[in-house]
């Protein structure tokens, strides 16, 4: 488990202070489940935290908690279920950050290095 990183929140229209504020993570796991499985035992585990997965539920909205799966094994999957890797993460310092420090010679599968995409990533995180 990574150390933890705070960051701003991000809506749909950029940073949003009013917001409360993100606690981050990354967290390294060996699993037998595949990753559908394992998608549904982390929405089980948010909803067992308060998350309202509700069809009022706003995209990006505040929450309680939010675990993505990042890559897995470098599989490549789209569909409407699961995308992988996390189309997003490349470009995320909240999430690069603390992979970085859990693995060094981390790689995200397409995109290269961890370590240059935490430079080239824009978005401000302060270890807590
Ligand atoms: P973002 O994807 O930008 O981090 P989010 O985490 O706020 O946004 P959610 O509302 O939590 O998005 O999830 C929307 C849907 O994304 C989920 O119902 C899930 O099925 C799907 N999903 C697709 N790929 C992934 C992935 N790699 N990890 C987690 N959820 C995923
Ligand atoms: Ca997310
Ligand atoms: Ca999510």
């Amino acid at each position: 488990m990574s150390p933890i990183y705070e960051s701003a929140a991000i809506k749909l229209d950029g940073v949003d202070r009013d917001a409360p504020a993100y606690l981050n993570g990354v967290a390294l796991l060996d699993i037998l489940l595949d990753p559908y499985d394992l998608l549904d035992r982390l929405n089980e585990i948010e909803a067992a935290h308060g998350r309202d997965r509700g069809p009022d539920a706003e995209r990006w909205g505040d929450r309680t908690l939010d675990l993505d799966l990042i890559d897995v094994d470098g599989i490549e999957l789209d569909d409407e279920r699961l995308t992988l890797p996390h189309p997003r993460a490349w470009q995320r310092a909240f999430v690069l950050q603390p992979w970085l420090d859990v693995d060094p010679d981390a790689r995200l599968t397409g995109r290269g290095r961890v370590a240059d995409l935490r430079s080239a990533a824009t978005d401000a995180v302060v270890r807590r």
